[in-house]
């Protein structure tokens, strides 16, 4: 991997001739995946910038927007594109986020990672954007797209929110995960009626372990990539332990624009849970016993 443009919030890293990562605030990454007549675009970040101008140094083929699901920090971005693809359950996520009082908080949230970030953007110009004229197009499993001699399916996997998708890359063998498998700490304190339940996650999980086709390398949407196939376990495992914790008092306490909850770490993995789901979660598992 090799870092071809590295300009205030923005770095473009090449993975290879056709597969592009450009990490936005050292936060989230958008991926650039060129098929023969259709270059896929996965997620569109903060959008705290015009971006575009990176992508058409590398790419000349018409893009084809999927959001892994609705968060902000992955769907703001979405007013620099006509059409996007998202679950329909993410839509009204994506579209209560497009205010400018929530843009205020997505710059706070990474003025603390950097703080001149300001001096990198116009803060004016990014609180008048707006998706509001971008289409929506929705996508549920199974949903196969053609980018000529790239073929990607939809798989749906509800947890961190209810209409989280991952997309599975046939020609390539990998998977494109957004938020739901990460080696950043998955978070999971949002609002209960945004998020699926802990054990419909942790279904989502093992519905991709036992994924019928081989999955070589993971891309999150934050953190290091690729990520190996192992991480999927180990993540469920962090669930099951967390559920098991007794000591929640001792975890740190972590906030967004979304709410507030505690970070539980196991092995490379984490998640930041709301007391409210994990007692829920608890009581599902007893009930299983
Ligand atoms: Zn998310
Ligand atoms: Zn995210």
């Amino acid at each position: 991997m090799e870092t071809i443009i590295s300009e205030g919030l923005y770095r473009v890293e090449k993975i290879d001739d056709r597969f592009y990562c450009i990490n936005e605030a050292n936060s989230n990454n958008i991926y650039l995946l060129m098929g023969q007549d259709k270059t896929l675009l996965f997620d569109t970040g903060y959008g705290y910038r015009d971006y575009r101008k990176y992508i058409a140094r590398i790419n000349r083929k018409p893009l084809v927007v999927i959001c892994s699901h609705g968060h902000y920090d992955h769907t703001l971005g979405n007013y620099l594109f006509d059409e996007v693809y998202l679950h329909r359950e993410d839509e009204a996520l994506w579209r209560k986020a497009d205010n400018p009082e929530l843009k205020k908080d997505a710059i706070a949230i990474r003025e603390k990672k950097i703080p001149d970030m300001r001096q990198m953007m116009s803060v004016d110009a990014y609180l008048k954007t707006s998706g509001k004229d971008t289409k929506c197009r929705y996508i549920k499993e199974g949903d196969i797209f053609d980018f000529g001699r790239l073929h990607c399916e939809v798989i749906e996997m509800p947890g961190h929110t209810k209409g989280s998708i991952a997309l599975y890359v046939k020609e390539r063998q990998i998977l494109l995960s957004g938020d739901s498998i990460s080696n950043h700490f998955v978070w999971y304190a949002g609002k209960r009626e945004d998020v699926a339940s802990y054990m419909t996650y942790v279904n989502s999980l093992k519905k991709i372990l036992n994924y019928d086709k081989p999955i070589k390398e993971i891309y999150s949407g934050h953190g290091t990539y690729p990520l190996e196939i192992g991480i999927v376990e180990r993540m469920i495992e962090c669930m099951y332990h967390c559920a098991e914790n007794t000591n929640e008092e001792d975890l740190p306490v972590i906030s967004s624009p979304d709410g507030t909850g505690r970070q539980f770490a196991y092995k490379d993995t984490s998640i930041v849970y709301s007391d409210e789901l994990m007692e829920e979660f608890r009581r599902e598992l007893n009930e299983n016993d």
